[in-house]
């Protein structure tokens, strides 16, 4: 390793673990949209995290670049499916030319290095019926194997858009990188969540515990998982009010 490299983690490490709670590298949150609803289920997306369909399938396709690692889509599915609360799976090749009406579509798109990111969301409406998308730039992701192995950086980069499909943060712990510009979709302020966004502060406490204490950022923070427990509780007291009327 090289020396200054060396130095540079004893430092990092220092920094880390003289206060190793995520919340000190927390960012500041940004007022939201005035739209935003500011109350339980907030953005939550109901059709991905209750069983509002048989099984929710990930259809892979490689528009450019090299070949995805199978572990980080087998990783993305079993997440899928425990929030989802239902089968979830994926397969390669293009999306079908007739949707199943028992299936949730997610349309992950590998595109080489056609972005200026690492990865994008969106939905768009195919046949009358909404479909989710991941776009994720693999090629840039393998400039930085030395560091991660490919298929946690891969699997970070899914899971991180797909924490954007399932609509979070609430604007209680979130933040706009660019406010007040809203283009960029709003991040989680914390370092420990698959929703932060890279930067100083998320990266100096990922530097330990992504680097040396192998913690990978593949899963959504406490304070996500109980705005998705809130809001898994809300839905269920409100279909059982509908059933009971
Ligand atoms: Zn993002
Ligand atoms: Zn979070």
């Amino acid at each position: 390793m090289h020396p200054v490299m060396r130095a540079l983690i004893v430092a990092l490490a220092f920094a880390a673990s003289s206060g190793c709670a995520a919340t000190m590298y927390r960012e500041h949150t940004t007022p939201f949209p005035p739209s935003t609803p500011r109350a339980v289920p907030w953005t939550l997306n109901r059709e991905l995290l209750t069983p509002a369909s048989e099984r929710i399938l990930f259809v892979v396709e490689l528009v450019a670049g090299h070949a995805p690692e199978r572990d980080a889509l087998d990783r993305l599915a079993r997440l899928a499916a425990r929030y989802g609360e239902r089968p979830a799976t994926w397969t390669a090749g293009a999306l079908p030319a007739t949707l199943d009406p028992g299936t949730t579509y997610v349309h992950i798109r590998y595109v080489g290095n056609q972005l200026d990111k690492w990865g994008l969301s969106y939905w768009r409406l195919v046949a009358g019926r909404k479909v989710y998308v991941i776009e994720i730039n693999q090629e840039r992701h393998r400039r930085w194997k030395w560091f991660l192995p490919e298929r946690h950086l891969e699997a970070q980069t899914l899971i991180h858009e797909y924490g954007h499909h399932l609509g979070l943060p609430p604007w209680d712990h979130g933040y706009y990188r660019d406010y007040p510009d809203f283009s960029d979709g709003a991040h989680c302020v914390n370092p420990d969540c698959a929703l932060s966004k890279p930067r100083a502060r998320a990266l100096l406490y990922g530097f330990w515990h992504v680097a040396i204490a192998r913690h990978y950022l593949e899963d959504y923070c406490a304070q996500c998982r109980a705005a998705i427990a809130e809001a898994k509780a809300y839905w269920q007291k409100s279909a059982r009010r509908y059933r009971s009327s």
